[in-house]
């Protein structure tokens, strides 16, 4: 909590030290985006052991048997308690309007699991992961404009704002009712624009064109506090800090906050 404010970071991969690090960032819950089999299954071990602070989201591995999926992601839900599924196109080689995908949206889109898709060009200290390079080719957000069309109940959430093609998110997000942003890893994004804009100054202007219920915090070296500091309204700044990702997980806040 910072002051009353409930705050869940929609974007969070599992590691350790993540009970302290909410504690000392004010975050009351997170959502543990696994990228990896052995992420997942660290996900899930984290989501076991503080159910009432850790979400666990499912991985889709590209190299399995993919008309299995649908049914492995069900038993997932059940055995789990998975709400969502974290798709890391630039190690998958796939782009959003894959129809292989199909099949695994429709599970998705029954059980009301979240789709966050990853999108923008990102520099990190490694190049390749999962044993592939990461090529910044699948990272642009425009063909979940087709999956937004053909799946209208799937919830959608394009990550870190899109980054780089944050326009471009913006706009998907202003165009469906069922695309979400989340705002993980702006400092770094915001760090390569020109003309400058801020992180917080990002997060206004996407409130402003998609809806403040659109938008939902997310870390990777952005406290919640930008969010506070946006000249967004108190209201709005509660929706981005918390209350969009309980709709959209559909959690309710614990009774003990
Ligand atoms: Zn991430």
């Amino acid at each position: 909590m910072i002051g009353d404010y409930f705050v869940v970071n929609f974007h969070e991969h599992p590691g350790d030290h993540l009970v302290q690090k909410n504690a000392e960032m004010g975050i009351d819950m997170s959502v543990l985006l696994s990228v990896g089999d052995d992420a997942l299954e660290k996900s899930i071990a984290l989501s076991q052991e503080k159910p009432e602070m850790f979400v666990p989201f499912y991985w889709v591995n590209p190299a399995r048997d993919l008309d299995q999926e649908p049914q492995r992601l069900r038993e997932a839900v059940r055995k789990w308690g998975i709400r969502g599924i974290k798709f890391q196109p630039m190690d998958q080689h796939w782009f959003a309007d894959d129809r292989r995908l199909y099949p695994i949206y429709e599970v998705c889109a029954e059980l009301g699991l979240v789709c966050t898709w990853h999108a923008g060009i990102v520099k990190l200290n490694f190049k390749y992961e999962l044993g592939v390079p990461m090529l910044a080719r699948y990272t642009d957000p425009l063909p979940i404009d087709q999956v937004a069309f053909d799946f209208p109940e799937l919830k959608i959430c394009i990550a870190h704002l899109g980054g780089n093609f944050n326009y471009r998110a913006i706009v998907l997000a202003e165009k469906h009712e069922n695309v979400y942003l989340d705002t993980a890893f702006l400092p770094f994004f915001c760090s390569h624009m020109l003309p400058h804009i801020s992180p917080e100054e990002l997060i206004s202007h996407a409130a402003r064109i998609a809806g403040a219920e659109k938008v939902l915090y997310g870390s990777e070296g952005l406290w919640p506090q930008a969010v506070l500091h946006t000249e967004l309204s108190d209201r709005e700044k509660r929706l981005i800090l918390g209350e969009n990702a309980l709709r959209l997980l559909g959690l309710e806040r614990p009774s003990t906050q």
